[in-house]
């Protein structure tokens, strides 16, 4: 028994293979973060590549209904137009509604910050924002998490607001009774 003991200690003591393992888990942990980084790339990739249809979608929308405008119905396509000219911008934005202003604006921060590498980025936690959310939500900021939090943040601010408006109420009553 006691000699079963002392092999076991042995075995305790020898111990120091362990850190033979060690640096081989740490490998395959950097590879699995390396794998997960080129899987953010290659969505990160994806996502410029949808921002940029998006864009050129709602673009040659635009000058499509330029072109309309201009030249009644005439169908030309829309293989001649050239987003460079200024004055085809100025004119462009002329008649460009709000909403399609915000929305290119908004294609224009998100392909900004996909070159900045603050894409997919909550500016709140510094968490990456998961990949369903971005797909659903391409030009959000903030994840779930985040939102959720503003969100309640938001919600229990108007309820404080309230109850202080309610509050003020009774208070204005109770002086009037007061006073009368
Ligand atoms: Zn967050």
């Amino acid at each position: 028994m006691p000699t079963k003991k002392a092999a076991k200690a042995r075995q305790a003591a020898a111990k120091p293979a362990a850190p033979k393992r060690a640096p081989a888990k740490a490998a395959s942990a950097a590879a699995a973060a390396k794998s997960g980084v080129a899987r953010r790339k290659r969505f990160l990739a994806k996502v410029r590549e949808s921002l940029d249809e998006m864009k050129t979608r709602l673009l040659s929308e635009m000058d499509s209904d330029l072109k309309a405008e201009r030249e009644g119905n005439k169908d030309e396509g829309m293989d001649t137009y050239d987003l460079a000219s200024e004055e085809r911008d100025r004119e462009i934005n002329f008649i460009l509604s709000d909403r399609e202003r915000v929305k290119i604006k908004q294609i224009d921060d998100a392909l900004e910050r996909l070159d900045e590498g603050t894409y997919g980025v909550c500016e709140s936690c510094g968490l990456e924002i998961g990949e369903e959310r971005l797909q659903a939500m391409p030009f959000t900021r903030l994840c779930r998490d985040c939102q959720q939090d503003q969100e309640r943040e938001a919600r229990t601010q108007r309820r404080y607001e309230d109850e202080r408006n309610v509050y003020r109420k009774l208070g204005s009553t109770d002086n009037e009774e007061e006073s009368g």
